[in-house]
Formats: structure tokens, sequence, C-alpha cells
């Protein structure tokens, strides 16, 4: 059969280099959607996504081309997510397509996430064509971009395409170049059916969409399918192409991308990386390389109010509907109430699902210290996985401790190669390898998790000015000095602030957070003493000193209704305190108490 017809690609980019606006115009030149009904940055379509820039579920949308050779093409373009937390969902949508866009701000050169980004394309084997864009602006150097990206990614940039994907100058040659220099896939039509499952996901109307790229063989609506991995079965209801609303289709054959949705019942059942097949023929083997994503960072989540709980349990009970490497259980806290325990891919993963829950579900929430699983190897042979330090057993009864390593690669021009250095030893990182390319350097570190999860990547970014760029992979477990450090607020454990830490670095983090919480707790009328400690020891301690006047004091006897506004002023702060004892603690506390710099 013919796939020379079919162009499959992704574009990569660093943020803000212009990824969506260029995507809206292929999308418009072709006439994919109508003028009335395009709208900017048209592929994002979640608002946190749009705010942050970011895309964390993949995309794709289905052009057709009139080429200059008189054919017309098929164009699927597979947007990615561009973070690390899901650096497995980009391999796997990678592999779906044939070749990258490369997209090269022509005013700022190779950035932090080109790199990370067009590496993991090279890794898929696409073919690249560098796109410089933004030559609409008088700061634009395309000349220079064009040697840079020869220099530090080792690609022929020669022929780049010069475009403003904000004007339109260039998009005709883009789409040219998608057809002339990408590939066609490749498949057998008459072989077993052999799907990739790209990404899945909720939607309200139509339960779990899946979106397939098919390698061989043809699906139909009505087929019997099977997912080799999960070893579940299901019809095919409907399929579908994104044009980028779906628009239905009989059959989708080798090259092709679309949805399909089989009445699965939750996302969780769907597998990222599956192969998917006929249950009466099925293919003889799923495509390499699968492995389910598995959450590494968990914390609890705790409502403001006690009274939301039930409010949190619906929400994150929808929200996992729709996640499938999102994870929780009910967790209770002596400080917090009850809460869940959940687990995430990452920190951004993290901050994503807090942020829906707290913007679509109007609950605020509390997030507690996240942590990494340790192995704990107890004296008596047990062995336990511990996702929580709360849950930690008796030093005593411990033999040893073992924490998650990575293996981090980082990427950094020279001049900040000496902070970024310095960032990975405090880390308790272990050099690997340190290479150059160009002017950027290579460091590969071995590190804890860990100390990654907190805010090793905001303090990557500020240290180099946003131009490192960070990769890891999880290598597996070692056995270090790991203690838990409880924090006392006046002598009273506050539980969600208990932390796993390197008995080395636990002075350290102990006299850190006690300086932050005394500065984060108001004062009140007596003092407080803030203590750090590791079993009964205290190992550091602050003490907030006693309010000096009573401020209500003044008010009483006074005006009533000034009397009033402050009582109900008192009464809208407390809703966002935690009390502790006789103490009261702003949920900002807890948050930026966590954070370290
Ligand atoms: P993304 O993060 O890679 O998806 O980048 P966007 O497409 O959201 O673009 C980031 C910013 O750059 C937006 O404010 C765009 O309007 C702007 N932008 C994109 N392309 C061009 C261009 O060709 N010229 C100029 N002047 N601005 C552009
Ligand atoms: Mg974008």
């Amino acid at each position: 059969t013919d796939l020379t017809h079919i162009r499959n690609f992704s574009i990569v980019a660093h943020i803000d280099h212009g990824k969506s606006t260029l995507a809206d115009r292929l999308i418009q030149l072709t006439g994919t959607v109508a003028e009335r009904d395009m709208q900017e940055q048209i592929l994002d379509s979640m608002d946190i996504e749009r705010e942050r820039g970011i895309t964390i579920k993949a995309n794709s949308v289905r052009i057709e081309y009139p080429a200059k050779d008189g054919r017309t093409y098929i164009l699927n373009l597979i947007d990615t997510p561009g973070h690390v937390d899901f650096a497995y969902e980009v391999s796997r949508s990678m592999r779906a397509v044939e070749g990258s866009l490369l997209v090269v701000d022509a005013t700022q050169g190779v950035e932090a996430q080109t790199l990370a980004n067009v590496y993991t394309a090279i890794e898929a084997n696409h073919e690249i064509v560098p796109v410089l864009n933004k030559i609409d602006l008088p700061a634009a150097e395309p000349e220079r971009i064009a040697e840079q990206i020869e220099d530090v990614i080792g690609i022929d940039a020669s022929d780049a395409c010069l475009i403003s994907a904000k004007t339109g100058i260039g998009i005709p040659d883009v789409l040219e170049a998608i057809v002339k220099r990408l590939p066609a896939p490749t498949g057998d039509r008459d072989a077993p059916l052999k799907a990739m499952l790209v990404d899945s996901w909720y939607d309200a109307y139509l339960g779990v969409v899946v979106m397939i790229r098919v390698m061989d063989g043809v699906i139909k609506k009505g087929d019997n399918i099977l997912m080799m991995q999960t070893g579940a079965k299901y019809g095919v209801d409907k399929l579908a192409v994104l044009r980028p609303k779906m628009q239905d289709i009989a059959e989708l054959g080798p090259g092709e991308i679309g949805i399909l949705t089989a009445s699965i019942k939750q996302v969780r059942d769907t597998r990222v990386g599956d192969t998917i097949t006929h249950q009466k023929k099925p293919c003889e083997k799923p495509l390499p390389g699968f492995k389910p994503s598995q959450p590494v960072v968990f914390c609890g989540l705790f409502p403001v109010d006690n009274a939301e709980f039930e409010d949190l349990r619906t929400a994150i009970e929808k929200l996992a509907l729709n996640d499938a490497s999102f994870t929780y259980e009910m967790e209770t806290s002596a400080a917090l109430g009850f809460g869940f325990r959940c687990g995430f891919l990452g920190l951004l993963h993290l901050e994503v699902i807090r942020d829906r829950i707290e913007r679509e579900y109007d609950i605020e929430l509390i997030t507690t210290a996240p942590s990494v699983i340790y192995q704990i190897h107890m004296r008596d042979g047990r062995q336990i996985e511990l996702h929580n330090p709360a849950d930690m057993p008796d030093p005593a009864e411990i033999d040893h401790i073992d924490e998650p390593r990575i293996k981090a690669t980082i990427m950094v021009p020279d001049e900040y190669l000496g902070d970024v250095l310095k960032l990975c030893q405090e880390r308790r990182g272990i050099q690997q390898d340190l290479t150059y390319a160009g002017s950027r350097a290579m460091v590969v570190y071995d590190l804890p998790l860990n100390e990654v999860v907190f805010d090793f990547y905001d303090r990557l970014k500020s240290i180099s000015k946003g131009y490192a760029s960070f990769d890891y992979q999880l290598a597996g477990y070692r056995t270090d000095n790991l203690v838990k450090m409880s924090v006392l607020v006046n002598e009273e454990p506050v539980d969600a602030l208990s932390m796993m830490v390197h008995r080395d670095r636990a002075e350290m983090r102990g006299r850190a957070m006690c300086e932050k919480l005394k500065e984060l707790i108001p004062r009140h009328m007596f003092k407080i003493p803030i203590q750090a400690a590791i079993g009964g020891r205290v190992i550091a301690r602050e003490t907030l000193s006693a309010m000096r006047k009573d401020v209500t004091a003044k008010c009483y006897g006074g005006d009533a209704t000034r009397k009033k506004k402050l009582l109900e002023k008192q009464k809208a702060g407390k809703k966002k305190m935690r009390q502790f004892g006789k103490v009261d603690i702003p949920q900002e506390a807890f948050i930026n108490a966590l954070k370290m710099d």
C-alpha cells in the first residue's frame, strides 16, 4: 500500500521559542480549522498548560496539505510534553512519529530544553528539520544561530527554514520541508494489527480516549482489540482523527495516527507505550521498550478546612481517573487530620495536580514535604517500602536504609559550570563524566533522588540563568546514612514537617527549617520554641519571642463595628491557619518551610 503521502512529525523547542505559534500557523495556513474557529495556541487546551506554557498530555492534529508536487499529503503533528517529569511519555510519543521540526528562537539560540528534547528526537531516529523562528525581530541572528545548532547539536543547519511564526513568513517553506525532507512512515497493511498507545485521557462526554499510532495492519470501528501489556480486551466504539476537533473515520492503517474509544472505564486501565492488537489475530511481539510509569515522589495533600475532606476525595478520584501515573491512598496526620498520601512522576506533576485541585475544585490544600521511596531493611530481615517519613519504624530495629539514586545529565554553558558542580556536590552527587560540546559542558552525576525532588531543578535554572538543561533516569538504590528529622513547634511534633535526610545534612537542614519557621509563624502571646530533632536529640533550635502588646486590646470597649470587622478579619485569617497545640501556623508556612534556598 501507499504510505508515501503521510508525514508524521513533532515540534521540539525550548519554552517560548514558538512551538505553539508555529502549530497555529500550520493549522491555519492549511485551512484545517475554519477561520472563525481559530484561536491562539489551539493545541494547548488546558488552562494550566496555557499559563505555564507546558503541555502535559500529548496532543495531535491531522493536517491535509496540497504540496507543490501536486499531491495532497496527510501531516500528523504530535505535540509532546516538554518536561523531564514526563520524559517517558515524551520518548513514547517521539517513537510514534518519524521526524521533528527543531524550532529555535533566532534571537536566543539553543537553550536548555532544546537540547533535552532534540536528543530524545535523535534517539528516536528522527529526521530533523531546523527551523529558525522570530526572524521578524531586529535582534534575530539566523546565521549565527544556525552555526550554533551545528556546533552544539551536531546536525546540519545550512538549509534551516527561516520563519516568523507570528507574521507567517516562511510557513509555506516549512510545509514543503515536512513533505520533502521528512521520511514517510513504513508498515504492512496485511500484517496483524500492531498499534502504539501514545497517550490517553478522560473526556467528559466520551470517557477514556486513547491516542494510537498504527504500525502494521488496520484497525476498524467494532474491532475486538487486546492491550498486550495489561491483557485488557475491548471493542472499538469510535475511531476518529483530530483536526484538532474529532472527526470520525472508518479505519486507521499503517502510519496513521488517531484516537479510539472502547468503553474503557478509567485512564489507569491504559498504559502509555502499550501495544494494541486484534484479539483474534494478534501480532507476534509487542513493541519494544515498554515500561509503565511509576510514581517516584510522594507527599501528603490535606484540606486546610477539614470539612472539605470529602470534596478532596472526590477531586482526587476524578483526577486519578484521568492520570494513570498519579496514585493516592488515605492518610491521617495528628497535625493535619484526614488527607491523602499521593504519588507523582516528579515535582511538576505534583504541582500540576495540586493546582488543579485548588483551582478546579476550589479546595485549599496543605502539601507536606515531598519524599521518595526508601527501602528499609529491618534487623529481623523484613524489608519495608517507606513512602512517608511518618511511618518510619523505630531506628533501633533498622539494620540499614537504601535510597533511590538517579543518573542526571546536565548541559550547561561553560561560564556556569562551576556553580553547577558546586550544587551537585552539595546535593551529595558523585561526578561520573564531564565532556564538552562546543562551549557547553555536559556533566553526568549520580545523585540521590531525595536531594533532587525538593528544588534542584529550580536552583539549577536560577544559577545558570535558565541555560542548563537537565534530564535524569532512575539508577537503582544505594545504602546511605539516612535519618528521620522531626520538627517540634512549642514542644509538639508537627508530623507534616518531618522528613528523611542524610545525617551529614541533617543539622544544616534542621537549622534552616527552624530559622524559616521562626519567620513564617506569627508571634503569639507567649514564647514559642521551634526545634528540629533526630530521635529524641535536638539538633537545631530557634525561639519565637512573645508579642509585645495586645493589638486587640485597644479595640475593646470602643467602636462596635470596628470590633466586628476585626473579628471577621480574624475569622477569615483563621481559615488559612492550622492549630498545633496552642500555636496557629499559617498554611504558607508549610509550603515555604519546605522550600530550600
Ligand atoms: P512555545 O512556548 O514554544 O509554545 O512558544 P509560543 O508559541 O507560546 O510563543 C512564545 C511567545 O513568542 C509568544 O508571545 C509568541 O507570540 C511569541 N512569538 C512566537 N513566534 C514569534 C515570531 O515569529 N516573532 C515574534 N516576534 N514573536 C513570536
Ligand atoms: Mg506552547
